[in-house]
């Protein structure tokens, strides 16, 4: 069994300050941090540190950034299959108050270079038994892996943007958080188009919709650190069990385990949990 992510990678330059500046000003920072970031590798690290043999296709750029991520993906398990841009690897530039509002800057980078997927690429993803996805790479190109793949597709649809309908087409499970639900329609006009949807709801947990049926998830307790990361640790965990073919609402059940973990630590890809954790969590 395998699951191949495909997505984008990106270095967060995380830098703490009393207020975020006004245009123009220049304020100190009381404190800075990088961290490996981006949907896609931080969905494939949450795959493989749950246990599932797990492949990345992303592309990141010839520099220091892309060195740091490949390294923290093949720490973690994971197979890279990354292309070299002449782009610079994805950055986010994050700005954090004092009160927990924040300003990003992201640059796309490599990430938007990530088109045409080769013949290898284009094998890779039909070889593959689930293939996630998410929106932080071309539209063009999740769709292309979406209609590529015969395993099962599953589509993080976040950052939330209008959907082309085949893409929705050739999804077979769609995860969303509440506000990407309310954008994309809602829940009862995305089960026109995709038989299976989990809609996450944050400390509330997750309910899964699978026709007409409607089942909730219960969310785990915990004392919050950082929920920085939650819906890619679910996203990965999910597909994780799924590929070991566990039933969805076993596989949701999990996913939100994994995830509450992730949100009792600091740090997004430090706070991913791996399997022996979320095991031991459940006992
Ligand atoms: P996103 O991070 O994409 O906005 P959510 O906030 O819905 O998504 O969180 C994703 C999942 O993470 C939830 O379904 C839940 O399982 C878990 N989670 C998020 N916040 C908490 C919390 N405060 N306590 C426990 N679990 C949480």
């Amino acid at each position: 069994m395998s699951v191949l992510v495909v997505g984008s990678g990106n270095v967060d330059l995380v830098s703490r300050v009393e207020r975020i500046p006004a245009p123009g000003e220049t304020v100190l920072s009381t404190g800075f941090a990088t961290h490996a970031g981006g949907k896609g590798n931080n969905q494939a690290t949450a795959a493989a540190r749950a246990n599932a043999h797990t492949t990345f296709l992303g592309s990141f750029g010839d520099d220091d950034n892309g060195r740091r991520l490949l390294t923290s993906l093949t720490d973690s398990g994971v197979r890279p299959l990354v292309r070299t841009s002449t782009e610079p690897t994805g950055t986010a530039l994050i700005t954090v108050a004092a009160g927990g509002e924040n300003a990003i800057v992201v640059n796309a980078g490599a990430n938007a270079t990530l088109t045409d997927l080769t013949d290898a690429e284009r094998t890779a993803v039909a070889e593959a038994d689930v293939v996630l996805l998410q929106l932080e790479i071309p539209l063009a190109t999740v769709t292309e892996a979406a209609k590529a793949a015969t395993g099962t597709v599953v589509l993080n649809a976040a950052p939330a943007r209008p959907l082309p309908r085949d893409l929705l087409e050739s999804v077979d499970l769609l995860i969303v958080n509440e506000h990407e639900a309310a954008q994309l329609g809602g829940a009862e006009a995305l089960l026109d188009v995709v038989p299976r949807l989990v809609v996450t709801l944050g400390a509330q947990g997750a309910v899964i919709h699978t026709g007409d049926t409607r089942t909730e998830v219960p969310g785990i307790p915990v004392q919050v650190v950082d929920t920085t990361g939650a819906g890619d640790t679910f996203c990965g965990a999910l597909v994780a069990r799924l590929d070991e073919g566990a039933a969805l609402e076993p596989s949701v059940r999990f996913a939100t385990t994994a995830a509450a973990v992730s949100v009792g630590r600091a740090g997004a890809v430090p706070a991913i949990p791996t399997r022996e954790e979320i095991d031991d969590f459940h006992r």
